[in-house]
Formats: structure tokens, C-alpha cells, sequence
């Protein structure tokens, strides 16, 4: 018998349907999460891109902040896409002064890293464990300038002036991808997080 993990997306702005519709496709039970009432009951959370800044001053507003720092520190896994994966690393560069972040991912992320005149753009790449190459969509997406030990690297640009940036990431529990899975229809990096989420429930 198969069950569904109660996967949160985190629901204060962003690309939320798309996440909750990718969730729903890849076999979990997926739910906005605004309150911190509606994360004490989820398995796991998804952080979708929007603005790292904006959604960072949305979880102070909506009291989302501490709660979600404590079930990340505590082993809750995480999924982090583009504004997500800005907010789940532990440092970031380029970002606002008042930038808070949940942290839990050791690496330093750099944001809008791609610069102005690429700031969206799309380009199949590798990514660990996966059979064929992954067609990803980047918008103002982050990079990953450095990585700590334990952090496992799943995907890097492959050809370009951003050739060998890392774009993905696994920690244990918490995964951070600088594009946007949820827009392209593939569902396998959703599948990897649901995966990643039955995991820990073992
Ligand atoms: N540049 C945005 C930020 O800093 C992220 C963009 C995105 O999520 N598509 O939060």
C-alpha cells in the first residue's frame, strides 16, 4: 500500500499553484501552508520562487518565520525553488540588508546571479540520478557560489558563460534548485522531493 505525505507549499506569494499542482501530480497530499496552525500538520514544505525579500518579510508578517526555522532545524524536509532555495541557504550575497532567511542549507547562494542580460533563460541540464537531462527555467534565478562538505551537488550549468555554476543541491532533507520544475510539466524533481519526504517517514 502507498501513502501520501502531507507536503505544504509555502502559500505568501509566489508560484504557488504550480508547486501545489506538481505535488498533487507526483503523488503527495499537497496543501498551502499560511499559518503556522497549517505547518504543524504538514510532513514537509516546499518555498516557491517569487522574491526571496518579499516572501522573507511575509513570514515575519504572518508569525511563519520561527515556526518554519524550528521544524527545518528539526529534520522537516524542505524543497527550495529559485526564491526558496535564497531562503533555505545559510548565507547569501547580493541580498537585501534586511534580508531574513530560514537557513538550514550550508551554502552561500548568490542572488539575481546570472546577471541582467540573461536574466531568464532555459537550458536542459544533468541532473543526478536522473536517466536523460532536465530542461530547466531559470528567472533571475540564484547561484550556488559555495557548497559545505556534507552538501551534495545534483546539478551545475553545463555550457555558457554560467557553465559549472551549481543550480542544485540535496543536504539530507532539504533540497534547493535554483530554476522552476513546476513550470516545465516534468515532474521528476517533485517525484524526487516526495521520495526524499516517504524517506524520512520510514
Ligand atoms: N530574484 C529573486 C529573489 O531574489 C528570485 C527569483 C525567482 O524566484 N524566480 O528572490
Amino acid at each position: 500500500m502507498s501513502f501520501a505525505p502531507v507536503v505544504g507549499v509555502l502559500g505568501l506569494q509566489g508560484d504557488v499553484r504550480e508547486h501545489v499542482a506538481a505535488l498533487s501530480a507526483a503523488g503527495a497530499d499537497a496543501v498551502r501552508v499560511r499559518r503556522a496552525s497549517e505547518l504543524d500538520d504538514v510532513d514537509a514544505i516546499v518555498i516557491p520562487g517569487g522574491e526571496s525579500t518579499t516572501i522573507g518579510k511575509l513570514l515575519v508578517a504572518f508569525d511563519l518565520l520561527e515556526p518554519l526555522q524550528k521544524r527545518v532545524r528539526a529534520g522537516m524536509p524542505a524543497y527550495g525553488s529559485c526564491a526558496g532555495m535564497i531562503l533555505l541557504a545559510d548565507r547569501v550575497l547580493d541580498g537585501t540588508a534586511d534580508q531574513v532567511a530560514v537557513g538550514g542549507l550550508d551554502i552561500t547562494v548568490r542572488r539575481n546571479a546570472f546577471g541582467r542580460q540573461v536574466d531568464s533563460f532555459e537550458g536542459d541540464i544533468d541532473f543526478a540520478g536522473l536517466r536523460s537531462p532536465l530542461h530547466a527555467v531559470f528567472i533571475r534565478a540564484p547561484w550556488v557560489e559555495d557548497a559545505g562538505e556534507s552538501v551534495q551537488v545534483l546539478a551545475k550549468v553545463g555550457d555558457g558563460q554560467a557553465a559549472g555554476r551549481i543550480v542544485a543541491v540535496r543536504q539530507g532533507p532539504l533540497m534547493a534548485t535554483s530554476f522552476h520544475p513546476e513550470l516545465t510539466g516534468d515532474l521528476r524533481v517533485h517525484q524526487l522531493f516526495v521520495q526524499i519526504v516517504k524517506e524520512q517517514q520510514l
